[in-house]
């Protein structure tokens, strides 16, 4: 069974960060947050709370990879999408149109980053905000 991202929990976010610290370190062996495919924001000050883009895991319509020209975007198995570097012109049409702005450019290495739910951003938050949901296998 195909897992996906949930962000159900972040009213219980204290602005920690580890999730992108996380990410970025896992999946591209760096410990900028400018690298992580999962972005904390403030809703307006401490008081009011966080929110978190991140790939929604688009099934039926992913308009990432439907924009893309050269086909470097794949179907992920249970939703999203999965990069295939080689492929890939650096162009940011897929940046442009997702449709939750959860398409972030590395621009020094010219590729997009893009979550592909693999969960390791859920085993580090200290408050469970993070979480991993079973879905469908289809593509
Ligand atoms: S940046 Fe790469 S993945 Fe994104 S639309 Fe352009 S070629 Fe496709
Ligand atoms: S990157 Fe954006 S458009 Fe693409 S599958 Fe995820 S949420 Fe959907
Ligand atoms: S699930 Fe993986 S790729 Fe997605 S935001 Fe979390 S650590 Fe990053």
């Amino acid at each position: 069974m195909a897992r996906a991202l949930r962000t159900d929990g972040m009213r219980k976010c204290i602005g920690c960060f580890s999730c992108m610290t996380v990410c970025a370190a896992v999946n591209k062996h760096n410990f900028s947050i400018s690298k992580s495919a999962i972005k904390i924001k403030t809703n307006g000050g401490l008081k009011h709370g966080f929110y978190a883009t991140v790939c929604h895991a688009c099934k039926d319509d992913r308009a990432c990879l439907e924009a893309c020209p050269t086909g470097a975007l794949v179907e992920r198995k249970g939703g999203g999408v999965l990069l295939n570097k080689d492929m890939c012109t650096g162009c940011k049409k897929c940046v442009d149109a997702c449709i939750v702005g959860a398409v972030f450019f590395d621009e020094e290495e010219n590729l997009p980053i893009i979550c592909k739910h693999c969960g390791s951003c859920t085993r580090f938050c200290p408050h469970q905000c993070l979480t991993m949901e079973e879905v469908d296998d289809v593509l």
